[in-house]
């Protein structure tokens, strides 16, 4: 039995993760995410709201395409994601249809996301959906067994997914870092990533998306005291606090609210996606905002509130807002361009706990909402961020713990997969494959 690697996406270009493994006569996917930037685009010029195919977004490149599994296609047994971001797991409504009996196996909060972006794009899905908890494992077949470990990230139950097999093992740590003082959640399972490399990693998919820099990504913990800075460390009485980050970042969030409450303000979430991932968060037990925060979807109760704010003081509340990349739709942008009846004064603060991710679209947008907000002479604080993903120095800790045979740089293309080549061979690995999507490599 051999070990079998099938490249379908994100190895060429950011996005769209997925790869596919293949045992003997089984094949695992690992991960089935979107293009978010193609996705977003053809979402955008849609009218309709309606269900969308797999057929017309793989059209449009926005989700991974499998014509490259070929005569794999039928042995597909199981899909494991990571994590719950969109480019691991966007593409499985409309996907997973093409492996109709393949389950799918993932952590709780992972399963639970999934459930919830199904239903919204109302799609059925027949595929069996297994939540595993965090450093569990889970038998896929007589064959192979999936493993959980705990690392941290920048969304809850973030896994590094070990496939124990007759072949080898094969390590998938797509996303990932080591942060060992998490604001939320469990700590990196390091014993057990050694312990795992000491029985012998065969082949180990990792992302590069900042192997290029050179240091240790901070940890969340650095995150939550930037925002305590601005938020605590600033004159705001009388002012709006206006925060807006990542709508799945349940940490980051929970820092903003805590945050909020400590100044005595009322917490507001406000948009449809934070409620989404929250409310989510709260059904698998990873955080309870229930009653000391307010969720606020719909666009008549958006209006309602705002003018609560504003009648009984801006001081009294802390804004947490979807539009962080300035999307044209989101309800910072709505509110800068006043589609809600929100007053802006001078010395209000708006807080961009994010960076800007590097896609034109993103840029463009995101330049548009800074220089409207600066000409209402608000006070802007942006990039109040760390990233949750690893650095060249947590790669280098990840290799040497885990010693694998094989390396496949994944997350990126080309560009930053030469540099964890480099940092490999450095550390005197000698089988790393830089790949492009859609190509396969066998293990010998
Ligand atoms: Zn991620």
């Amino acid at each position: 039995m051999t070990i079998e690697i099938c490249t379908i996406g994100g190895f060429s270009h950011v996005g769209g993760n997925s790869v596919a493994v293949k045992i003997g006569e089984e094949v695992v996917i690992l991960d089935m995410g979107l293009n978010m930037e193609k996705y977003v685009s053809y979402s955008e010029d849609r009218e309709d709201v309606g269900s969308k195919t797999y057929e017309e977004l793989l059209k449009v490149e926005a989700v991974p395409d499998y014509k490259a599994l070929k005569e794999w296609k039928d042995k597909v047994i199981a899909i494991v994601p990571s994590h719950a971001h969109l480019d691991h797991i966007g593409a499985m409504p409309f996907s997973l249809k093409l492996f109709p009996k393949a389950q799918v196996v993932c952590t709780p909060y992972t399963a639970e996301v999934l459930r919830t972006i199904t239903a919204d794009e109302q799609i059925q899905v027949t595929n069996k959906i297994t939540a595993v908890p965090l450093n569990g494992t889970f038998q896929l077949s007589k064959n192979i067994t999936a493993e959980f470990v705990s690392v941290t990230h920048s969304i809850p139950h973030t896994a590094i997914v070990v496939l124990h097999t007759p072949a080898g093992k094969v390590m998938y740590a797509n996303d990932y870092k080591f942060d060992m003082h998490p604001t939320l959640g469990k700590k990196p399972n390091l014993e057990r990533l050694a312990e795992i490399g000491k029985e012998g990693v065969d082949v180990l998919i990792v992302e590069c998306l900042y192997a290029h820099e050179h240091r240790k990504m901070p940890s969340e913990g650095v995150a939550k005291q930037m925002l305590r800075d601005v938020m605590f460390g600033v004159q705001s009485k009388g002012k709006s606090i206006i925060v807006t980050t990542f709508s799945s970042h349940i940490a980051r969030l929970k820092s903003i609210v805590e945050n909020g409450h400590k100044l005595n303000r009322k917490v507001v979430l406000v948009g449809r996606s934070i409620a989404k991932y929250v409310l989510a968060a709260q059904r698998v037990g990873i955080v309870e905002f229930g009653k000391e925060v307010e969720f606020v979807r719909q666009r008549d109760r958006v209006e309602k509130l705002f003018a609560k704010i504003q009648k009984e003081g801006k001081e009294k509340y802390v804004i947490v807002c979807t539009g962080h990349q300035g999307e044209p739709k989101a309800i910072l942008s709505r509110m800068v361009r006043g589609d809600f009846d929100y007053q802006f004064n001078e010395g209000d603060m708006v807080i961009f706990s994010c960076s800007v991710i590097p896609v034109e679209v993103n840029k463009r947008n995101r330049e548009k909402l800074d220089s409207e907000l600066r000409a209402k002479n608000v006070r802007l604080f942006t990039d109040v961020h760390v990233s949750g993903h690893a650095a060249r120095e947590d790669h280098r800790d990840l290799l040497e713990l885990v010693r694998p045979k094989h390396i496949i740089p994944a997350h990126a293309g080309p560009d930053k997969a030469i540099m964890m080549q480099e940092l490999a061979t450095q550390l005197g690995f000698k089988n790393v494959h830089i790949m492009s999507d859609g190509k396969r490599l066998k293990i010998e």
